[in-house]
């Protein structure tokens, strides 16, 4: 079988299928797009590794190509997907189809419950001397400059508030956090140490403080006042060229490491609610002491509230400073279910 860059959607698959091509100007057998063709067993040995990552499991609520398709969008669309790897299912005499719901292998499931684990301990059994011994170990949480997102001296990023009653907008100091004895905990810091909530965006600022209809917001805009090392819950893993330069078991860590952080990027960014209690926030406290003992100046993550948006958490207020105070009024509001 032969196939086209067009049949995937993963950027390094594209261009290893341009680069590498056997075929040229020939009907792919998959898509059907006429272009540049290879044979589909110059892929074979990294979907089967991909395969390999899950097993036949019947509670699961996914099948092995939603799983593979949402996880990591290497095709251009499931069909084109279900094709290629129940080709290579085939060739290769797996014992699984596309089609079985399947779940993560147990070496990865472990790692993955790391997490769990450490909740269950801060909120049950310590709070103060919890080992971080097996993040460290697995290196789950990398602090050296190649691992960082950095943020440079110099970028900008934004914060809200809601205007208090009587005023056209807050000023610059009252941007920033509230002084120690008035700072409450958050998803991110204990009561009595405030970090910085920052967003990307303003829009995304507008989710986050909950603006309602015809509330009127004041937007600070924070300028980095130097380069920045923040750890990024949003990691995301690029498979193919992980597989080509470390093979299998460097895939199977750095897939773990990534299902690692995206549990806690879910716990991070949960919406806050009413009945939220200081409890909830005790295990991301936690996380974000780690990064912060480790060296790190802050984290990101996506918000939950503003799927396209970013957040940040500076842990000290002092790396930004509040240059400019914006007015607005809400005057739309997109509820989503
Ligand atoms: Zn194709």
């Amino acid at each position: 079988m032969l196939i086209s860059s067009c049949c995937f959607l993963d950027e390094e698959l594209k261009s290893e299928v341009e680069n590498e091509f056997t075929h040229s100007d020939q009907i792919c057998d998959v898509c059907g797009i006429r272009g540049n063709l290879i044979k589909i067993d110059h892929f074979a040995e990294f979907f089967v590794c991909i395969v390999g990552l899950f097993k036949k499991d019947s509670s699961s609520q996914s099948t092995l190509i939603d799983i593979v398709q949402s996880k990591w969008h290497f095709f251009s669309n499931k069909l084109y997907g279900e094709v290629i790897l129940s080709t290579i299912i085939s060739e290769y005499g797996l014992s699984i189809s596309v089609h079985d719901k399947v779940s993560f292998i147990d070496d990865i499931q472990y790692v993955i419950d790391i997490w769990k684990n450490i909740k269950n301990i801060l909120t049950s059994k310590y709070r103060y001397f919890v080992d971080s011994d097996e993040i460290d170990k697995l290196d789950l949480i990398t602090f050296d400059s190649s691992s960082y997102r950095i943020l440079h001296k110099g970028d900008v990023l934004f914060r809200a508030r809601i205007t208090e009653e009587g005023k056209a907008k807050m000023t610059p100091k009252e941007m920033k956090c509230p002084p120690r004895n008035k700072s409450c905990a958050g998803r991110a810091n204990p009561v009595g140490i405030p970090y910085l909530y920052l967003c990307q965006s303003i829009k995304t600022t507008f989710y986050e403080v909950h603006a309602g209809y015809l509330d009127n917001i004041s937007v600070g805009r924070f300028r980095m006042i130097r380069d920045l090392n923040i750890i990024d819950f949003d990691f995301q893993l690029s498979p193919f060229p992980v597989f080509v330069d470390g093979g299998k078991d460097e895939l199977l860590k750095q897939i773990s490491k990534c299902e690692f952080l995206q549990e806690i990027r879910s716990d991070l960014s949960k919406p806050l609610t009413r009945y939220d209690t200081e409890l909830e926030y005790v295990p991301t406290q936690w996380i974000c002491e780690y990064c912060k003992i480790n060296g790190a100046d802050g984290i990101s993550f996506t918000s939950s509230l503003d799927k396209t948006g970013v957040n940040y958490v500076l842990f000290d207020q002092n790396d930004a400073k509040c240059t400019k105070v914006t007015a607005h009024t809400i005057k739309k509001i997109d509820i989503n279910e």
